[in-house]
């Protein structure tokens, strides 16, 4: 078992805060949405994911399963070391 650290979220305005604004980088063509996985190249639903809440234009494009697998392995925290692509 791993020792978990208690969950205190700090940075829970700047996840919804990031993720708007993403949204609004999105919509203004800021920032193209890519139509495959940055990690393992798979085609489909791809969901933004933000390393660092405080570079919400920073993201990582994952698939469903991709992103469910690295908040699994970090699943206390929304920020985690940097996802090794
Ligand atoms: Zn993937
Ligand atoms: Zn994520």
């Amino acid at each position: 078992m791993k020792k978990q650290k208690p969950l205190t979220i700090v940075y829970g305005c700047d996840k919804s805060k990031a993720h708007s604004l993403l949204h609004q980088a999105i919509k203004r063509d800021e920032i193209i949405r890519p139509n495959r996985c940055s990690k393992c190249g798979e085609k489909g639903k791809i969901e933004g994911h933000h390393p660092d809440y405080s570079k919400p234009l920073q993201v990582i494009w994952l698939c469903s399963q991709c992103h469910r697998k690295y908040h699994a392995a970090y699943s206390n925290f929304n920020i985690g070391p940097k996802l090794p692509i």
